[in-house]
């Protein structure tokens, strides 16, 4: 029975069973987390090799890997990502280890020089970025942190809510959006070719408009079937804004998380903005690492091979987790949630009002959880509703147990909510 079917004497039987089943919850002493998508042990073991096996020479392509240089990192891994991105090799950099350093110097590059594009430096005016929600946390962290104002606009099934972004784009401080085309965080959204081809065309009042298109989950897919990523830098290009998207990824949640190599693709004019200010605080990437994973990953296939046995290992964690959200949740109508076909993240959107009371139970019961807005810009979810679920890190077991107590608490929470109503 739904709780909004429930009489207000059947209601308080409801609130005292949930209030029960919580303090079983927290006399159990469970001490379990899942905030954040990190790769399990058992994922990363998948890449023991990168750490065990030789490299037999340091040759790549006439390069000597150990020595300076080389900024643009190694044909040879970056003609792999390259097919697996659908970006020209030519227009393709491998970095160091993050990705989202490369997001931040990309943004702090604009800031103090400008783009290609740009009249002057963004700097000298206020700066807004459009900021798809419930989004990536730490795509926000650096708004903040860079001095950048966020608009935040709703992330749909298939992308942006597109006609507020048309709205936003004729203010000419609005120099960005991020995006996660490929089962987005956390929603798991795929972004349509209508929709980017849409974004690549628009008019914007900002002449130096970017796209931060982080495809973080590009081959990350939780089924069968491959997710195929549109060609935004190629739809840019047709349609006369060919510096408009900036291009990133990596192997953080293929290899190892901490120990990868991050990509960045864009067109020729900004691949070369890119390196000549990279060029004053690097003399060249790890290209060690870089060679160490084009041999141990081989080729596109290579990728697409050891994807599929971490989805042997992330598929049963999120079936546990849809399978109990929709056993205990289901038949209450408290709560709905997204269910992925790839990427690291399952949303939750539980009774508005109630999702920092539900992360504050959890927390009380020993079940960390990302903090309820932090996927919304400045941490707020305008109808506090929104929790992300990470299920990729614990062991099964102890997933199983943190959702059962976290749907437990969202039970709790929607009660004590519809009776003081
Ligand atoms: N982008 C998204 C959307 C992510 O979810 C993550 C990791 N949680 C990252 C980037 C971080 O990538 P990297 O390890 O390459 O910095």
């Amino acid at each position: 029975m739904t709780l909004d079917s429930l009489s207000r004497d059947q209601l308080e039987a409801f609130l005292a069973e949930q209030q029960q089943a919580y303090t079983a919850l927290q006399q159990a002493g469970l001490k379990l987390d899942i905030t954040r998508g990190k790769p399990s042990a058992a994922q990363l073991d998948l890449s023991q090799d990168l750490l065990t096996a030789p490299l037999t020479d340091h040759l790549s392509d006439g390069v000597d890997v150990r020595n300076y240089g080389g900024g643009t990192g190694l044909t040879e891994l970056r003609s792999i990502f390259a097919e697996l991105l659908g970006v020209p090799v030519e227009q393709l950099v491998a970095g160091n280890n993050a990705s989202l350093s490369m997001m931040h110097d990309s943004i702090v590059f604009a800031l103090l020089h400008g783009t290609p594009e740009s009249p002057t430096p963004w700097r000298d005016g206020p700066i807004k970025f459009l900021c798809p929600s419930p989004g990536y946390d730490r795509h926000f962290a650096i708004c903040v942190h860079l001095g950048i104002e966020m608009i935040p606009v709703a992330m749909l099934d298939d992308g942006p809510d597109m006609a507020a972004v048309r709205e936003h784009v004729t203010d000419p401080a609005v120099k960005g959006i991020w995006l996660v085309p490929t089962y987005a965080n956390p929603t798991g959204a795929v972004v349509s070719q209508e929709v980017a081809a849409e974004l690549a065309a628009l008019q914007t009042a900002a002449p130096d408009f970017r796209i931060m298109w982080d495809n973080a989950y590009a081959v990350h897919d939780l089924t069968d079937e491959h997710a195929k990523p549109v060609d935004i830098l190629g739809l840019c290009a047709s349609a006369g804004h060919p510096e408009r998207a900036l291009v990133f990824a990596s192997t953080s949640k293929i290899t190892l998380a901490g120990s990868g190599v991050s990509f960045l693709a864009g067109s020729p004019a900004n691949i070369a903005w890119y390196l000549s200010h990279t060029a004053f605080r690097t003399i060249g990437p790890d290209k060690v690492n870089q060679l160490r994973h084009a041999r141990f990953l081989g080729s596109p296939q290579g990728v697409l091979d050891l994807m599929a046995r971490h989805r042997e290992i992330l598929r049963p964690k999120f079936d546990t987790v849809l399978r109990l959200l929709s056993e205990r949740l289901g038949p209450h109508g408290v709560a709905t949630w997204t269910e992925p076909r790839g990427g690291y993240f399952v949303s939750l959107d539980v009774v508005d009002g109630t999702a920092s009371r539900v992360v504050q139970l959890a927390k009380e019961a020993g079940i960390s959880l990302t903090p309820a807005g932090a996927s919304f810009p400045y941490g707020k979810d305008p109808r506090d509703r929104n929790i992300r679920i990470a299920p990729s890190f614990p062991p099964l077991d102890e997933l199983t147990q943190a959702m059962e107590g976290l749907t437990t608490c969202v039970l709790l929470a929607a009660a004590e909510k519809a009776l003081a109503a």
